[in-house]
């Protein structure tokens, strides 16, 4: 075993992925189907969804039970070490500007890809079971308002992350500007980004074996023929996802910034792992802070405030999807698409991304805001949900990787800009 211990963790982590597809597709066709009234079952995806699946649960968990304390600490940090608050703006402005143009390229991308793959066409919906997702995606007006939090306790408590960010924005400001006697506080503050730090590494520790659970339970339970049934869908949006990966993000790093970008990809790489398996890029925030801090020089004060605001408003993955859904709709029930609903589309699916919640098949829950701008109605909005929830978490999965990577990009672009990249870092080949 010692062998294992002596690669970097993100091999270990990669390792632990491609073992999962192995070890899940071992599972499913070896523990053979039984069929009852008509469904087919697969005694080996239910061992591994109760044997091996709690694992992976048990990752997922310990990542979220570092969020809230880490977002806090970091960004309270963060704007205490700069000495003086008037970056701040500068660094929103940039990084809200970037993450509408990334959001807006991607959804791009997505109807590229969509009129070319043209998924959806030929759809039978005969035996689906309809599914109403709507109504729980907040309006906008709320959203807004909800970002001043009535009790930063409660915030806290919630995960409600744009209220934690407004409300370290103000504690961190507010040391600063109360000086000496506020002292003590920033020092304690200091010394629980580094406690949190800790944690946090360790957690990383464990990643490989959580990843590999969550993969064997996706592999063994979903098996590759889930693909089959949305294929055109899958294929537009893999290949979509990977071009907005690569001619966006890389274009960026590689172009704009003149940073090497193979260093990019591999110090990201764990936070794009485990994104991937765990569908979630709120939940994957910590390993994506750390990712960043330690492998690509990003100060705290960029990763402490970029990376949440990125979490949860920047989707580059769900708006691509979004509009690859859109063109889904029309094509499945034989609606006209115009030049100007594709610019509605871009529109809506880019406003939508910035309202999805950063956890599982949320994109779903959009579908309402997004599909009724080409004359989608109700009832085929919850046929359409009804079809693609089973299959959508290899799709999620994708997506939340994309999301995750260009809140990394867009955060080492604000980071150059801002002075804050320590390029001797982002240079050296990743430690962890
Ligand atoms: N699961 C995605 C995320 O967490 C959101 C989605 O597209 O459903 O980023």
């Amino acid at each position: 075993m010692g062998w294992w211990f002596k690669l970097v963790l993100w091999q270990r982590v990669l390792g632990a992925l491609l073992l999962g597809v192995a070890v899940g597709l071992a599972f499913r066709s070896f523990g053979g189907t039984v069929v009852v009234d008509g469904v087919t079952h697969y005694p080996g995806a239910e061992f591994v969804t109760i044997w091996i699946k709690p694992f992976g649960t048990a990752f997922v968990q310990l990542i979220k039970m570092l969020v809230v304390p880490l977002v806090f600490t970091t960004l309270v940090t963060g704007i205490t070490s700069m000495g003086h608050p008037s970056k701040l703006g500068t660094i929103g402005v940039r990084a809200f500007l970037l993450y509408v143009f990334t959001t807006l390229v991607a959804v791009s991308i997505g109807l590229f890809f969509g009129s070319i793959f043209k998924p959806g066409s030929g759809v039978d919906f005969t035996d689906v079971a309809p599914n109403v997702l709507a109504g729980k995606a907040p309006s906008m007006t709320e959203r807004l308002i909800n970002i001043i939090p009535a009790n930063p306790v409660h915030a806290l408590a919630n995960g409600d992350m744009l209220a934690i960010i407004f409300f370290a924005l103000l504690l961190g400001v507010a040391i600063l500007m109360v000086g000496k006697k506020a002292k003590p506080v920033e020092d304690f503050f200091k010394a629980s980004v580094e406690i949190m730090f800790k944690i946090t590494h360790w957690v990383m520790e464990v990643a490989p074996y959580g990843v590999f659970a969550l993969i064997t339970w996706v592999t063994a339970t979903k098996g590759v023929e889930t693909f089959s049934s949305v294929l055109m869908l899958a294929l537009a949006l893999y290949l979509g996802c990977i071009t907005h990966m690569l001619v966006m993000y890389g274009g960026l790093i590689k172009f704009v910034l003149r940073l090497p970008l193979i260093r990019f990809f591999r110090g990201i790489l764990d936070a794009q792992v485990v994104a991937y398996s765990t569908s979630t890029s709120a939940g994957t925030l910590p390993v994506t802070i750390a990712c960043v801090q330690d492998n690509l020089g990003i100060k705290p004060v960029v990763a402490g405030s970029v990376l949440p605001l990125g979490a949860t408003i920047n989707m580059d993955g769900t708006s691509l999807y979004l509009g690859l859904l859109a063109l889904f709709a029309a094509n499945a029930f034989g609606l006209d698409v115009t030049m100007a609903d594709y610019a509605l589309i871009a529109m809506t699916a880019t406003l939508a991304s910035i309202g999805t919640a950063s956890i599982p098949s949320a994109s779903l829950f959009m579908l309402a805001i997004v599909l009724p701008v080409i004359g989608v109605s109700p009832e085929q909005i919850a046929l359409m949900v009804g079809f693609i929830l089973p299959f959508d978490r290899p799709l999620d999965m994708m997506r939340t990787m994309t999301n995750v990577t260009g809140d990394a990009a867009v955060a080492t672009a604000v980071a150059k800009w801002e002075g804050e990249l320590d390029e001797e870092v982002y240079r050296t080949v990743a430690k962890v």
